[in-house]
């Protein structure tokens, strides 16, 4: 008997090390993994290098319709690039000139669907590990385990500097804060799809937990749903 596949859902606060955990439970469970974030960044960095002017709705279908992203695997990493219009973007979207402008750009209505459909053709034959903000309460509101996590605000500012200062030196921890708090507030304050618990995710606050520990919490969920007859 092939054992069944299942949708898992990771949705949380920025920074809590969301794709750290989808990716590292993608590779366990031989799952494909999707960095939903990845797509709006992606997004957004297209409508920055073509000066998109986000009040103009015409414009922003016009743009939408010129976009194209896929995903590649990057060996180096274990996990898959983004590619937009046939051009690896999966290092530039990390830039602050991409973060403090993907809250603005994800809380359009057109820009969801835009990126909604597409998740939810990846998710088709399941077997898949998505993290995001509403994967689990809008785009897969019917997936078989869902994860909401969150850490103190204040691990989660350490960690994303720590991360960013490896490729920009000259970045603060005080810019860091106040994106993190900025994008927290907008994605949970938006009326289109704001970041929410779904009412059957199941917590983990991983402020005090190594890694390791979250993985092995978040496989044992994984385990036992997969272990549950159809
Ligand atoms: O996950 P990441 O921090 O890379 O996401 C970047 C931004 O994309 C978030 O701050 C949020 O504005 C937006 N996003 C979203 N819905 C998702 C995933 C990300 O609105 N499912």
């Amino acid at each position: 008997m092939t054992e069944k596949k299942i949708i898992i859902t990771l949705d949380g606060w920025s920074s809590c090390g969301k794709s750290t955990l989808a990716k590292a439970l993608a590779r366990e469970l031989g799952y494909v993994f999707v960095d939903s974030g990845a797509m709006y960044r992606a997004i957004t960095l297209y409508f920055l290098n073509n000066s998109i002017d986000l009040s103009d709705l015409k414009q922003i279908e016009k743009a939408l319709a010129n976009i194209e992203l896929t995903f590649v695997f990057n060996p180096t990493r274990g996990a898959s690039d983004i590619i937009l219009n046939c051009q690896n973007v999966e290092s530039s979207i990390r830039d602050m000139a991409v973060a403090s402008r993907v809250s603005e750009v994800a809380a359009i209505p057109l820009v969801r669907q835009f990126a909604v459909q597409q998740q939810q053709r990846l998710g088709k034959n399941k077997g898949i590990v998505m993290d995001g903000r509403d994967i689990g309460t809008v785009v897969f509101p019917d997936a078989e385990l869902k994860i909401f996590m969150t850490a103190s605000k204040e691990i989660r500012v350490k960690r994303r500097f720590q991360e960013l200062v490896q490729k920009d030196a000259a970045i603060t921890i005080e810019e860091v804060r106040e994106n993190l708090e900025q994008r927290d507030h907008m994605d949970s304050n938006r009326k289109e799809s704001p970041l929410r618990q779904a009412n059957d995710a199941r917590v983990l606050d991983n402020t005090d937990l190594t890694e390791q520990q979250q993985f092995e919490l978040a496989l044992g969920w994984a385990k036992e749903v997969i272990a549950q007859p159809l």
